[in-house]
């Protein structure tokens, strides 16, 4: 069982799988966010996930993606207070990171949905997500920059378009790469002994967030549509 590291800072968050609204208090005082924390029990079951699913996102990562470094490193989002998540970035040294919160820890129903986030985030990485994604960004930059150029827009609005233009590129392929990273991550949890179907229904816990233009997620009923035909094909 490799050591959890614990991490402060964590930057280029490629995806997050976001838990849960935090509760709100009812009545008329101001909301106050309650973030949860895991009991023992909880960590001791995110430890036996790691031990199940790492080796096999490992191997699904060689398998699939030649060239890639397939190390996973898994680690703890230690930094207080942050509402539940899950993210997959890389480290200083090329490494895959996949990181879960606190909260999201404590939040999972049980080890399934755990299993599937791991799995979900494991796949972002195994299909070279966060490198398409930062090259769809720049694409995007550029089309939007170069159009306000063109149009013969200030310094300055050509900047804003760019900015705009880096979040288009961004987001306009993310539904797409939620939806392959949820078929994969469908793959390496029932490869690693859990129930991706069960798993999936995480989302459900999350407020769906329809089928809004430009939106980074897709509906919910999609991913669990794509989970259950992925998993009826295993
Ligand atoms: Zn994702």
């Amino acid at each position: 069982m490799r050591k959890l590291t614990l991490l402060c800072v964590l930057a280029l968050a490629a995806c997050d799988v976001a838990g849960p609204a935090p509760q709100q208090q009812s009545g008329t005082a101001p909301p106050r966010a309650t973030i949860s924390t895991p009991t023992s029990a909880k960590l001791s079951q995110f430890k036996a996930v790691v031990a199940a699913v790492e080796p096999v996102a490992e191997r699904e990562c060689r398998a699939r993606a030649q060239g890639a470094n397939c190390d996973f490193r898994i680690v703890v989002d230690d930094r207080p207070g942050q509402p539940a998540n899950a993210f997959q970035t890389v480290d200083k040294q090329g490494r895959p990171v996949l990181a879960f919160n606190l909260a999201l820890i404590a939040e999972v129903r049980n080890p399934d949905e755990l299993a599937f986030v791991m799995g979900h985030e494991a796949a972002h990485h195994i299909s070279g997500h966060l490198d398409r994604q930062r090259t769809n960004a720049m694409a995007g930059a550029i089309l939007l920059g170069g159009l306000a150029s063109i149009t013969g827009a200030s310094q300055g609005a050509v900047q804003s378009a760019t900015d705009l233009g880096a979040g288009l590129g961004a987001r306009t392929y993310s539904k797409d790469y939620e939806l392959e990273a949820d078929a994969l991550g469908t793959i390496i949890t029932r490869r690693a002994g859990y129930d991706p179907v069960r798993g999936a229904a995480f989302f459900t816990q999350i407020a769906d967030p329809g089928d809004r233009f430009l939106g980074t997620h897709p509906p919910n009923a999609k991913r669990i549509e794509t989970v259950r035909r992925v998993d009826a094909s295993l």
